[in-house]
């Protein structure tokens, strides 16, 4: 297929968005029973869900660590979230994105204070529209909250890239594939610090600060809808409480 026209004269995006705008977000924090905390992530068309176990027992148990927790993290996409045939089982993309998400956690877990014990993430994709190693990213720091794991802080994620030309904020599905740039950015906002960036494809270096500025801005309103999600969870009244 040829590359479709991705933004118009006017500076609308194939979905209705100007360059600086996020998808609609949904975050819902504590959706699974089963789980010790689990959440739910929408960045427009993009879903995903989050859950976490632990701290627990390792097994087997010698694979444990003396001084500190494991942190391990699945990355998987469902076979009907995305159009083609998918393998069943993990893909060398789903291995190398649990690896990129887990130690982007890594840099805000207290591990330490669970010695001898693993914290287990498995994050779910069930719809794919761009973007879900970051909206995958943003779930988990919730679902660890939701699991009660001590953090110095969240992380909140959102790609930048360039379409047309030109640079903008949180990709879809076509923008990521027609477009000549795709940067996806992790955030812990409170230190200021980043702790995932990849890019795939190529932008100038007086675009890159440029880039991680218009990055910045998107992640600290996800931030802020990050905490509003706990508070929701957290701050309501119990039922038949005053
Ligand atoms: N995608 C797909 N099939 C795959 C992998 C990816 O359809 O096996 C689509 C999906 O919409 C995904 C997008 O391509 O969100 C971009 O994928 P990428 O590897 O850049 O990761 P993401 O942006 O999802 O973090």
């Amino acid at each position: 297929m040829s590359k479709p026209k991705l933004i118009t004269e006017d500076g609308i995006r194939t979905d209705g968005r100007r360059f600086d705008e996020l998808r609609p977000i949904r975050m819902e924090v504590g959706v699974l029973d089963k789980s010790d905390g689990s959440a739910y992530v929408e960045f427009g068309k993009t879903r995903v869900f989050a859950a976490v176990f632990g701290p627990r027992e390792v097994h087997p148990r010698h694979l444990s660590l003396p001084d500190r927790a494991i942190l391990n993290c699945r990355y998987h996409m469902t076979s009907f979230s995305v159009e083609e045939r998918k393998p069943l089982g993990m893909t060398r993309r789903e291995v190398e994105l649990s690896k990129v998400i887990r130690e982007a956690l890594e840099t805000v877990v207290f591990l330490e204070e669970f010695p001898r014990t693993s914290i287990d993430i498995y994050i779910e994709v069930v719809q794919a529209d761009g973007g879900t190693r970051t909206t995958g990213l943003t779930a988990a720091s919730l679902a660890l909250a939701d699991a009660g794991i001590p953090m110095a802080d969240l992380i909140a994620a959102v790609a930048v890239g360039k379409v047309d030309g030109q640079l903008v904020l949180d990709l879809n599905d076509v923008e990521d594939k027609y477009g000549e740039a795709d940067m996806p950015i992790a955030m812990a906002p409170r230190f200021n610090s980043i702790v995932l960036l990849q890019l795939n494809g190529r932008i100038s270096k007086d675009e890159f600060p440029k880039a991680l500025a218009l990055a910045k801005k998107g992640i600290m309103e996800i931030y802020r809808l990050q905490r509003e999600a706990l508070k929701r969870k957290y701050s309501a009244t119990p039922e038949g409480g005053m």
